[in-house]
């Protein structure tokens, strides 16, 4: 699993290589815009109502375009339910815009509103990667000198320059590392909630995530979907004679196996004590069961110089076939590998329509 930060152009570490990591990300940048748009055009407004630290004639007029530009921002952010990534991305150009206009009318000695660059800045730092949070950070330099310099009433307010970039500066690179050790540490957790601990291969949920991607994805793209369920036969008896520890070695052994058989195919598991399970997307049953044959050979020669051979019965069933829903899907597979066991062990069984189990070509 990538840190997310290579994955996507925003980041967002609640949402951390999650199934619904954009969505999820678009949504929380959007409330955030929503807030700061929202309070900063109430801000400005309070602003001019009150009157105090406004310099000249014109001043209110100004600020009352600023607080129309944030509410504009504001109100798009509320109806446009998936912004592009374009007007995402504009957020923080457009909150640092409105800040430098609406300081360039105001007395900074009494009303320090360069504060408000920090709202732009730290939402930056923490949804954006790293060039683009430099890049914010180059706009809002350019735009704080250019405004400080040539806009500002108060001639003293130049002392100002080096102390608003040192606070501001600092508090983006804060924000920005904090952002990434989060997004580190909840990637590391993520990860370890869907592994399997003994054998190091994905668990049931990650399972049970991948199945539902598979066979949404193959609904959508009106294709098959295999699942094939994997039980290794008279495995008791290994931990009755050889003990526990050789009962791990053989399903960290037999994990391994199923790992290098499935390869980029698709997504095996251990769903359970000594069961795995393997979703192979765009396969028909046909071929999963060719795949069910390929994987209990494997198993076969991989283990036969273990203390015991070891052998493997798998059942198959596909999508949509054996029914339209991951659980029912998995059911079919589980039948399948039911009647295996039955018929002997060590065998392939696919489950051929609804009800009647047979051995597929
Ligand atoms: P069958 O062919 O019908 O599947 O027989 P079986 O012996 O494989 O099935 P059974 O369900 O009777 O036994 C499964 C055994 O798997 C019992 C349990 O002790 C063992 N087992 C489950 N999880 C682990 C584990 O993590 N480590 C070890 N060593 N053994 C485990
Ligand atoms: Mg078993
Ligand atoms: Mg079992």
């Amino acid at each position: 699993m990538r840190l997310p930060l290579d994955s996507y152009r925003f980041t967002n570490p609640f949402a951390a290589g999650g199934r619904d990591d954009r969505a999820a990300t678009v949504t929380l940048m959007r409330r955030v815009g929503i807030a700061m748009y929202g309070i900063g055009g109430l801000m400005v407004v309070l602003a001019i109502l009150t009157g105090g630290g406004l310099s000249g004639t014109r001043a209110p007029l100004v600020l009352g375009i600023v607080a129309a530009v944030e509410w504009a921002y504001c109100l798009y952010f509320l109806i446009d339910r998936d912004p592009p990534a374009l007007a995402l991305l504009a957020s923080p150009v457009v909150g640092i815009l409105c800040v430098g206009v609406a300081s360039s009318v105001v007395e900074i000695a009494s009303r320090p509103t360069p504060l408000y660059y920090l709202w732009a800045l730290v939402s930056a730092a923490f949804f954006l990667r790293a060039r683009a949070v430099a890049l914010v950070f180059a706009f809002f330099l350019a735009t704080f000198t250019v405004v400080l310099v040539a806009f500002v009433p108060d001639a003293e307010a130049v002392g100002w320059w080096p102390d608003v970039v040192g606070v501001t500066a600092l508090v983006t690179v804060l924000v920005y590392l904090l952002k990434v050790q989060l997004l580190r540490a909840m990637t590391n957790l993520r990860r370890a909630a869907l592994t399997d601990t003994l054998t190091d291969v994905p668990n049931r949920a990650a399972f049970e995530h991948a199945l539902d991607d598979a066979i949404i994805h193959a609904a959508l793209q009106d294709e098959q979907c295999a699942v094939l369920s994997v039980d290794i036969d008279d495995f008791k008896q290994v931990n009755d004679r050889f003990g526990h520890a050789a009962g791990d070695e053989a399903l960290r052994r037999i994990a391994a196996t199923i790992g290098t058989a499935t390869g980029d195919r698709g997504i095996h598991a251990r769903i359970g004590g000594e069961e795995f399970a393997v979703v192979l997307p765009n396969t028909d049953l046909g071929a999963g069961h060719r795949f069910g044959e390929v994987l209990r050979a494997a198993v076969e020669r991989e283990m036969a110089d273990f203390h015991v051979p070891l052998t493997v019965s798998v059942g198959v069933a596909a999508f949509p076939e054996a029914g339209r829903t991951p659980s029912s899907v998995l059911l079919g597979s589980d039948r399948a590998l039911y009647a295996a066991k039955n018929a002997g062990r060590n065998r392939v069984i696919s489950l051929r329509g609804s009800t009647a189990l047979k051995l597929a070509a």
